[in-house]
């Protein structure tokens, strides 16, 4: 990482975040804003441009005058592959450096079968969506996964959904391939940062909760997404509940949230109740037709979820909670449960102006998420630099 010292030269990689961020889009304004001279203004700008990152625009021409050149950063100067694996729906994507989608494609893959038969595939599938696009043109990939991931090496902990990937150490087996740089996060993760910036840019704290065959949250404190020491910052299904019933949860604890109130609890103990419920759809059939029975059951599970957050509230004073995820997206009572538990459970100061929201870009979060994700890296000054170097 380059040294930065107290007074810093501008690199070429602060200028780009100039440029990007509007802050200086004139070679003038760069001079101004930087203190360089104009020759190493010049210098900078050629490297940016002959990288691909900066285009020149000229203005029409006004009431005489030489046109002002502006310069725009060039989200066509590259592509990055984005990958949001999940448990039951993974997609695949091609986006340009603004996180724009240009080709994608979402398919069902058992993750289980693990990542000698997972990550050739989704490979394929980029070179597929790549078609004829000169693969010195990928700047990066990013990758959401449904289990806890050590971020600096990419590395999954403690898989969730994925046992058979427990230990494994990602980056390198993509790298073999696309020769760039690899960030994996976790599911959540990723679907927080692509609901914070496409639906909720101007909030600094935000917490993303997903309710689906499992319960997780991911978490933005300040701008940034919080990971934690390890990681596993945000996992609060392994929460447990006050007077749970004593369900014992596949992580060995008692009554942790997961086990009382994901979608497969709710299959569980609707199962138990005579109800003939396979999937989360034959749920959402059972609620549209008003049985008693299910509603009572799922605004239970909204209650206890509620319990939970109420806590996480307290902690951590978001001002946007965003559930989530197929069961959040469908169970308009569950929704409403979790809603009146927290604010009557959580401080007063904490709720204040807290607002609790259905998300926003469903499971397009997910492919937002990791496209901004590597995107933030691969652009960030100290990259540029990097590559530039
Ligand atoms: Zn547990």
């Amino acid at each position: 990482m380059p040294r930065r010292t107290a007074a810093p030269l501008a690199t070429s990689g602060e200028f780009l975040r100039l440029i990007r961020t509007g802050e200086a889009v004139t070679r003038a304004d760069l001079g101004r804003v930087t203190g360089l001279s104009r020759p190493a203004v010049q210098l900078r700008v050629g490297e940016l441009i002959e990288r691909g990152l900066v285009v020149e625009r000229t203005d029409a021409p006004s009431t005489g005058g030489r046109p002002p050149v502006r310069l725009e950063f060039n989200a066509g100067g590259g592509v990055v592959l984005v990958a949001a694996l999940g448990a039951s729906r993974t997609r695949v994507a091609v986006c340009d450096l603004s996180g724009a989608e240009l080709a994608a494609r979402r398919f069902h893959i058992d993750v289980e079968q693990g990542p000698d038969v997972v990550l050739p595939l989704l490979m394929d599938t980029w070179d597929e969506l790549l078609g004829d696009t000169p693969r010195s043109r990928v700047r990066g990939v990013g990758m959401g996964v449904p289990a806890t991931v050590e971020f600096a090496q990419g590395r999954t902990e403690s898989a969730r959904v994925m046992a058979s990937w427990t230990g494994v150490v990602i980056p390198p087996l993509i790298r073999a391939r696309f020769d760039v740089p690899v960030l994996v996060d976790n599911d959540v993760n990723v679907l927080a940062i692509g609901e914070h910036r496409g639906a909720h840019a101007n909030v600094t704290d935000l917490m993303f909760v997903k309710i689906s065959t499992r319960i997780g949250a991911g978490i933005i404190s300040g701008g940034e997404i919080l990971r934690g020491a390890l990681g596993a910052a945000g996992e609060i299904g392994h929460i447990p509940v006050r007077d749970g019933g004593g369900v014992l949860c596949r992580c060995g604890n008692i009554d942790c949230v997961d086990s009382v109130a994901s979608g497969t609890a709710l299959l569980r103990d609707l199962r138990a109740a005579g109800k003939d419920v396979k999937t989360i759809e034959d749920i959402t059939a059972l609620v549209r037709a008003g049985d008693a029975q299910t509603m009572a059951t799922v605004r239970e599970a909204g209650r206890r979820i509620g319990e939970v957050l109420a806590s996480a509230v307290n902690i951590l004073n978001p001002s946007v909670v965003v559930l989530g995820g197929d069961v959040a997206e469908t169970f308009g009572p569950l929704v409403s449960s979790i809603r009146e538990v927290v604010y009557r459970r959580s401080t007063a100061l904490a709720t204040r102006t807290l607002r609790i929201e259905a998300s926003r870009m469903g499971a397009g979060a997910g492919i937002t998420g990791c496209a901004v994700m590597v995107l933030d890296h691969v652009l960030s000054p100290d990259a540029v630099d990097d590559a530039l170097s």
